[in-house]
Order: C-alpha cells, then structure tokens, then sequence
C-alpha cells in the first residue's frame, strides 16, 4: 500500500479537506494533482491509471492537446456572456446536437441535474398548456440516479437519497425497470412524462432492454406523455454511439445530457423535439451561467475530436474487450454476481462491499469507482487501450482472488482476553 504514503504536503491537505469541506463524499486517501490521457499523477508523483474517468466526465482523458488548444483560444476571445446574447460556439454545439440526435432544439444549463429540472418543467409545462393542470404525474424507475436538486432528487428512485429531505415534488410514480405491467398500470392520462435512463449507471450498471423502451414509447403515446430519455451519464459516445438510445430505435420527445459534454467545463443540455420548441416560453426558464461560450466551444470541440480519431468505432471495440474480460472473471469468481454494461460504461457485482477492493486497486496505481456499495463501476476515457485493459483486469483478478480466499476463510478465534 506504499503509493497511500504521500509526502506531508499532501497529508496536509487531506486533513485540512477534513477541517474546511463538508464531510457529503466518502473521499479516497490521495491528492490528486494532474491529469496526462489516460492516467493521473497524485502530488507524489504516483501514477494511476484512471478508470473513473472523473465520474464519466473526462471522455477525452487528461490534457487533451485539442482540447487545451480551444480552451486557450475561447478564453481570450470571451469565457462568459449573458444568455441574452447569443454565441457562434452555443449554436454550432446546439446544431451539432440537433443533428445527432434526430430532436430540434437545445436549453443549455451548467450540471445534469440543473438539466433533469429543465425536463421536468418542459413536462409540467406541456401536459398544463395542452391538457390541464390534472396532467402533472411523472413516471420514474426504481433503482435510477437523476440528480440531487429537489426535483431531479425527487425522481430519483432510492430512498436512501431522498429520504432526509421529504417531502420532495408530488405526483412522482417510481416502477420496477423491465416490469411491463407496472409500466402499464403507472402511467395514465394523469402522466405528463416517463423519465428513463436507458442505462442506468449510478443505479448499478442496468441497461434496459430495447423492447421495454418501445413498450414506453408506446404507452407515452397512448397517453399523450412525454418520453424523455436521461442520458447524462450512458451518452455522448460512451457505449459506441452517439446515444445510447440508438441501439434501441426508440426515440425520446426529450434527452438530457451533460457530464462529457462540456469537455470538462459544467455544462448540460436538454434536447428537445420540434413539437416542444414552444412549451417553455419566454422568460419561464433560465441558467445564467449555462451555455457559456467556453464550455460550448469545449463541446465542440469534443464532438470533433470523437469523430475526427474515430472514437466511437474506438469504444466499441475496447468496450467488447474489457466487456469479454469482465464476464471471464464473472466466471472464475465466486464473489463476482454478473458483469454487466456495454461500451465504455460497465461494471460488475460482487457478493462483498467493492470500497476495500477499489482501495486496494488505488494503492497499485488503479482508480476505479464503486456504486451502490458493491458494484464496481467503469467510465474510463474513451482513449484506454486494449493493454490498459489487460492491466485493469490482471490487478482485478488478482485483488479479486485474495478477496475470494479470505471471505472463505473460516473466521478467526477470538483471542480471548
Ligand atoms: C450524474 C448524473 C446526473 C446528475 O448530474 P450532476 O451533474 O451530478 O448534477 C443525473 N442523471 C444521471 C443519469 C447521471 O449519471
């Protein structure tokens, strides 16, 4: 564990991190200090192999010489500009989403969060204008991650997270993802919107299948609501397309992204169908720092630079390998449940609470990421390589294996006193 021994400098900082930051994370034991592709430095000069990817949000690795570039460039001719004026970066981004997506038309806020209110006032707003103030319900998943703002907290399916903080926004309906009755029975001419991650990430790593997202699509049209699908973490590239929802030919009425999206800068976007251009009018929404020329430009820029190396192509082709890696320790392991996950967005369960194996993973130069207390997450930038795989799934293995041993292992005598 001798990559933990940070210089004092260091211990410092984690002790006055202590002192002076709200104690809302459960921190790992290191300084990180800067970032080169695909791996990371800690002030000691320890290198980490990032398979965190700063939660999903550093596609293009650390320093990114075209992505420093745009910065440079952005930052001299403006970093900020009320959205009452436009910018050429704001609508070359909005255009290029647009496009990608197959919607029409783009609000930009600062985090996913900020950009799950914008959906939810877009569905309020629609079913009030179009049907009366009956049609407010919203149907969610059990299980999903959708923000930690009121409402998008509210939509969030995990009691633990909402449940210091009731009441939260009436009229929310959570269902079991892939139960088709419970769907079915959920939503109603009452339901202005189902909202649905069409992979589930912080939940656990859940994709859902193709046939229960046409099955939404479906029911949302029977009932006039609105389908949007919260894609903040699963898209802009990650699971080898542009959307996750592609795979499944169904197409939302509205899409939320965010993380990747402003190169590393705080940006979010919800993405809109052309019959919802006119249902948030003027002056009933509203970011002052969304949308910012840099974080646009940033943007951009990251879509150009997936496209121009062929990242896509990219991910999908590691994502198969680390996927056939995973599913292979899957198998040898009696304390790995499933890999499950596609692309660059993957993860597997154990049996055991994952915190002590990804620490131990940190201290031989590996960052992963647990969620849900046992379920090992993956979102490396898209830019691993097949042997920064190998690497990964060696130290796993291994940690895996002597995790394995000692939960077999009958338990010590108590010493007697
Ligand atoms: C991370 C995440 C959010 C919240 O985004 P923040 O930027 O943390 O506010 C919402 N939905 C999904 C699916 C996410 O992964």
């Amino acid at each position: 564990m001798s990559r933990f021994n940070q210089d004092s400098e260091a211990s410092r900082t984690l002790l006055r991190d202590n002192e002076f930051l709200l104690p809302v994370y459960s921190r790992y034991p290191v300084v990180m200090d800067r970032g080169e592709g695909a791996h990371m430095f800690d002030t000691s000069g320890n290198r980490y192999l990032d398979l965190m990817g700063g939660l999903g949000v550093n596609a293009l690795g650390h320093a990114h010489p075209r992505m420093l570039a745009a910065m440079a460039d952005q930052a001299e001719h403006m970093v900020h500009l009320s959205p009452q004026f436009t910018s050429v970066a704001s609508v070359n981004l909005a255009e290029r989403l647009c496009q990608l997506s197959g919607l029409a038309s783009v609000f930009y806020s600062t985090g996913g969060s900020e950009a799950v209110e914008g959906a939810l006032k877009l569905a309020r707003a629609y079913g009030h204008k179009n049907f009366g103030a009956h049609k407010t319900r919203i149907v969610s998943l059990n299980g999903s991650y959708h923000g930690r703002t009121y409402g998008s907290l509210s939509v969030t399916g995990q009691a633990k997270y909402r449940d210091d903080f009731d009441p939260g926004l009436p009229g929310v309906d959570f269902v079991d993802r892939e139960d088709f009755a419970q769907l079915e029975a959920a939503v109603t001419g009452d339901t202005c919107c189902i909202l649905l991650e069409p992979i589930l990430g912080e939940g656990g790593v859940y994709e859902l299948s193709p046939t229960y997202m046409a099955h939404a699509r479906a029911l949302a049209d029977r009932h006039s609501a609105l389908l949007i699908f919260d894609e903040i973490q699963c898209g802009l590239g990650r699971t080898g397309e542009w959307f996750a929802y592609l795979a499944s030919g169904v197409l939302p009425d509205a899409l939320i992204l965010g993380k990747p999206l402003g190169g590393g800068l705080p940006l979010s976007a919800l993405v809109v169908h052309e019959d919802l251009v006119h249902t948030l009018g003027v002056a009933k929404h509203g970011s002052t720092l969304g949308g910012s020329p840099i974080a646009c430009r940033l943007g951009l820029e990251y879509l150009s630079v997936v496209e121009d190396e062929g990242l896509l192509a990219k991910v999908a082709d590691t994502g198969s390998y680390l996927r056939e890696k995973l599913v292979e320790i899957a198998n040898n392991s009696e304390i790995v449940v499933e890999a499950r996950g596609r692309g660059l967005i993957q993860g597997i369960e154990l049996t055991i609470p994952a915190r002590p194996i990804v620490e131990a993973a940190l201290a031989q130069g590996l960052m992963l990421n647990v969620v849900q207390g046992n379920v090992i997450r993956f979102l490396p930038p898209f830019l691993l390589t097949r042997e920064q795989v190998d690497t990964t799934v060696n130290i796993l293995a291994k940690l895996l294996q002597d995790a394995a041993k000692q939960s077999a292992a009958p338990a010590p005598a108590t010493l007697s006193a």
